[in-house]
């Protein structure tokens, strides 16, 4: 009984240091770099809320109700030097930046995503990290023409892009072409011989 009791005691020791070791590693994990280009990592919060802010990153400052607010609060983690964000949500790190400049990126877009024929003045650029995995795309809404359609969908299948169309009830049509890239986020990674 003694020795059960004993047991007992050491396992709950046991269980309060494993405990307390994730919490220290947890609150590493908040220090650790930005996996993208190991700038240094804040919280949204701390970022000067300026009118360039969306500039920085759609994703967290955009006014649409359904982005921004919905899915990042002052607490969402975010780097200093890329301005790339960490989805709360999702535990599988997603870093996610979205802007409409399209150079802006620390590690380049796709050309095919970059020249995708889209109406002037009207795209947003998206990169997006799930662990090793790299997504390049690009989106907009426009009133669309059959001649539209071909064409976007021959410039995808000659650059082998995913090309998405959803059309909403005001006749407008939302286009999404991404490009998938299996490549590691930081540049050191990048140089990885491929296994
Ligand atoms: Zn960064």
């Amino acid at each position: 009984m003694v020795h059960a009791l004993l047991r007992c005691a050491n396992m709950k020791t046991f269980i309060l240091i494993l405990l307390s070791m994730r919490l220290a590693t947890s609150h590493l994990y908040a220090a650790d770099p930005c996996p993208v280009c190991k700038g240094e990592v804040t919280t949204v919060g701390k970022i000067k809320d300026d009118p360039s802010n969306s500039r920085k990153n759609e994703w967290v400052w955009s006014t649409s109700p359904e982005c921004g607010p919905a899915l990042f609060d002052g607490n969402s983690l975010i780097c200093k030097r890329c301005w790339f964000a960490k989805q709360p949500m999702k535990p599988d790190a997603w870093w996610v930046r979205s802007t409409v400049l399209p150079d802006s990126f620390f590690i380049p877009l796709s050309a095919a995503i970059r020249n995708f024929p889209a109406p002037p003045n009207l795209a947003n650029y998206d990169q997006k990290f799930i662990r090793e995995h790299r997504t390049d795309s690009i989106s907009f809404m426009c009133k669309i023409t059959p001649e539209m359609t071909s064409k976007f969908r021959k410039y995808c299948k000659e650059h082998k892009l995913s090309l998405d169309l959803t059309e909403f009830k005001s006749g407008e049509v939302l286009v999404v072409v991404s490009k998938e890239e299996a490549q590691q986020a930081a540049p050191s990674d990048v140089e990885k011989p491929p296994k």
